[in-house]
């Protein structure tokens, strides 16, 4: 039986280590596509367009949302992030589990528009330890670092609405964790109707020979 592609969406604080995690899914599970989104906001040193965002300007971003090329878009720290659709479609169409690494606002739009969409929330395994990850990095100045943190705590505010926490403490541990909660998120009864529809039929088939 062909597995149907689902969204998996992950969120988390800036700074927990999403980026490290997923790409790290995906190398060592075959199942998972990871979505290259766009963004209006400059590379950080090391960071490629084209695998880490395509990095566009506000008119190129604004020009996307008009042609409706977004499956969702937020504004995060004064910049556009949005998850291109045309590849999204492209590879839950051959069955792979898209994963979109994106903030809240947009997770809560995809599980709108998506309800069959599962939500982790990845954390750290603590708030000074975030701080400690997040200035660690070197990527940031002391000012975004705290407005990192600030948005940080509004959306620790809103974890209730996804459907799975991780905490990433160890890399390897929490990489088999991830696949083996979309590996049964698969199972769920209400992404199942089909073969549940299927056995009742048959089953029904079976009564109907036997009188
Ligand atoms: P960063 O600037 O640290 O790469 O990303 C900032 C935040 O934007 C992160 O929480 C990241 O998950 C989120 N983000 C990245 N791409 C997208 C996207 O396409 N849509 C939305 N809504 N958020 C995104």
């Amino acid at each position: 039986m062909n597995r149907r592609g689902e969204l998996v969406v992950v969120s988390g604080f800036s700074g927990a280590g999403k980026g490290t995690l997923m790409k790290a899914l995906v190398q060592k599970y075959d199942d998972y596509s990871l979505s290259v989104s766009m963004t209006t906001r400059q590379p950080r040193i090391g960071e490629v367009d084209g695998q880490s965002y395509f990095f566009v300007s506000r008119e190129e971003f604004e020009e996307q949302i008009k042609e409706d090329g977004f499956l969702e878009y937020a504004c995060y720290c004064e910049n556009y992030y949005g998850t291109p659709r045309s590849y999204v479609d492209r590879q839950l169409s051959l069955g792979k589990d898209v994963i979109l690494e994106i903030e809240i606002q947009g997770a809560m739009r995809i599980k709108d528009k998506y309800p069959s969409a599962i939500l982790l929330f990845v954390m750290p395994p603590s708030g000074k330890e975030l701080r400690r990850r997040l200035i660690g990095r070197g990527t940031e100045s002391i000012e975004i670092i705290d407005k990192r943190l600030s948005r940080a705590c509004e959306e620790a505010e809103g974890i209730e609405a996804y459907d799975y926490i991780v905490i990433n403490d160890k890399l390897e541990t929490c990489v088999d964790e991830l696949d083996s909660i979309i590996r049964s998120a698969h199972k769920s009864v209400f992404r199942n109707h089909e073969i549940i529809d299927k056995i009742r039929t048959e089953l029904r088939e079976f009564q109907k020979e036997e009188k």
